[in-house]
């Protein structure tokens, strides 16, 4: 059986860069189209021998500030009602940020499965950002690095179960 994992979390945690290593070139829709900005983009992932659909929150990137929000809110529920279960970014360099609580209170209210991920997790430098992801009240988080692909050995382990 498949599932579908939705990526949500605040702007430039690293969601698009994780949703690219799990998609690579199977994307769907192409999204760059000049002029065409689409909110949700959904892509066939591979990891190992997992097959997943995945859905990137895309749109929050052109939120204005005082939108962002409103904005975050109803993109994130639209693609957690999509989904079997949510991966919750937060960047472990930048340590929990307010917007990065705004989203676990969201999160906490939801039943299905939600998996925290400390991205941006290669080097000390994410260390203190790790302990304070445990602050959230989301669990263990998988501590990745969606750009140099760290960490997609225990990403693995925690969608295996779903599969
Ligand atoms: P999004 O807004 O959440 O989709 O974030 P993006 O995927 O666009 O990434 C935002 C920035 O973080 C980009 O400059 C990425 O290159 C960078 N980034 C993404 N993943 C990592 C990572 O694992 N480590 C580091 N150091 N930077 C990352
Ligand atoms: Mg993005």
């Amino acid at each position: 059986m498949s599932f579908t994992l939705a990526i949500v979390g605040r702007p430039n945690v690293g969601k698009s860069t994780l949703f690219n290593r799990l998609v690579g070139k199977r994307l769907a829709l192409v999204d760059d189209t000049p002029g065409v900005t689409r909110d949700l983009r959904e892509g066939a992932a591979r990891l190992g021998d997992l097959r997943f659909t995945v859905i990137d929150t895309a749109g929050l990137e052109d939120a204005t500030d005082d939108s962002l929000e409103g904005r975050m809110r109803r993109l994130t529920e639209r693609a957690v009602e999509m989904a079997d279960v949510c991966l919750f970014v937060i960047d472990a360099r930048a340590g929990v940020t307010p917007v990065d609580e705004i989203f676990a209170d969201i999160l906490r209210k939801r039943s299905g499965h939600v998996i925290l991920a400390a991205n941006k997790a290669e080097g000390a430098a994410a260390e203190p950002g790790v302990y304070e992801a445990w602050g959230l009240g989301l669990g263990d988080p998988v501590q990745i690095s969606a750009e140099h692909g760290e960490g997609m050995n225990e990403l693995y382990a925690r969608l295996m179960p779903l599969s």
